[in-house]
């Protein structure tokens, strides 16, 4: 018997990259759920070639019913411009979507991973980031959409957990980048690649000195694989994963231009309402319960394979 797996958000960014690590294990099924808000089809061509691959076109909005053994819970815009286009699809997409996914895996006794993330940290007064700094978020600015929406997913998690007995892990994911994102999705990382590259400037939103640690998604889906195979049955998480190497918004504008040789200039754009200062991840826990994982792939690496990726958008 397969083990029946189901993605949500399976055409995005995380999703289409988990796709194509899990499918390639024949002893796995996967279904591929998504509504194409932010997803695009075309990420999983390569999953549409094997056997054990199905994609439903569905809204995790709705509820929806498939025996299913493990459950990935990736669905929801995560780009601030996207998340913030329609922000209370955003936080019902959250919210009604892990109802539905806590409700699938209570009738099949599934696992169910929510991808939660840094952000339900704020803009924080803990630096770096552990699991058990409450945060300091917003509640009725810009980004709660997304931050409380993913907060109040973290907390039903768990209440299913301790009420109904439901097998949750939580992973908090930290900004990744890489193969499969939206070149137009209007993060840091993607647009600057695909500012240098088309020669247009690099808008650096404030003076540039707020911080990220950039995670490349090949490490993320690594951490995921090990949190969903871990075996210790009482750890639920939160776990962070990220990488913990930490950059100024303009040190990673002058390593993108370097990179590309790009004539491009910097300019400087209004900063965003609620833009968190500094983030970083620490990865403590995640090393001690997940095997010694760690970030494998540095900014400069991970950056150049990036670069390779979307030069064919330009
Ligand atoms: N940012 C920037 N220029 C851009 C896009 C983003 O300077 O063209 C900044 C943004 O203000 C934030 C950081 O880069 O401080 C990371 O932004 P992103 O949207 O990638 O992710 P998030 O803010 O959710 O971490």
């Amino acid at each position: 018997m397969k083990k029946r797996i189901l993605i949500t958000g399976a055409a995005g960014f995380i999703g289409a990259n988990l796709c194509e690590r899990l499918v390639k294990n024949p002893d796995n099924m996967i279904f591929a759920l998504d509504n194409l808000y932010t997803g695009n089809l075309k990420n999983l061509a390569e999953c549409q070639k094997y056997d054990n691959f199905q994609f439903i076109r569905g809204d995790v909005r709705e509820k929806f019913d498939l025996p299913v053994d493990q459950i990935y819970n990736a669905a929801c815009p995560a780009s601030p411009p996207a998340y913030q286009r329609s922000p209370t699809y955003t936080t019902m997409t959250s919210v009604l979507g892990v109802v539905n996914m806590l409700e699938l895996a209570k009738r099949y006794n599934a696992v169910m991973m929510q991808f939660s993330t840094s952000e339900v940290y704020g803009d924080p007064e803990v630096h770096p980031q552990v699991e058990s700094y409450r945060g300091c978020v917003n509640p009725h600015g810009i980004r709660s959409c997304y931050d409380e929406g993913k907060r109040v997913a973290e907390s039903l998690c768990f209440d299913y957990f301790r009420e109904f007995g439901v097998k949750i892990k939580i992973i908090r994911i930290f900004n990744t980048y890489g193969r499969y994102m939206n070149p137009n999705d209007g993060r840091v990382v993607s647009n600057f690649i695909t500012q240098a590259l088309r020669g247009e400037d690099l808008t650096v939103y404030g003076d540039g000195t707020q911080t990220r640690s950039f995670q490349y998604v090949d490490d993320l889906i690594e951490g995921i694989d090990r949190m969903m195979n871990q075996s210790r049955e009482d750890f639920q998480g939160p776990v962070n994963l990220g990488n913990p190497d930490e950059f100024t918004m303009l040190e990673l504008a002058e390593k993108v231009l370097r990179k590309t040789g790009s004539k491009s200039k910097i300019v400087y754009c209004p900063l965003p309402g609620d833009d968190p200062t500094r983030r970083r991840a620490c990865i403590d826990l995640a090393k001690k319960e997940l095997n010694g994982w760690e970030p494998k792939i540095k900014l400069d690496e991970g950056l150049d394979k990036s670069i390779a990726y979307f030069r064919q958008f330009i």
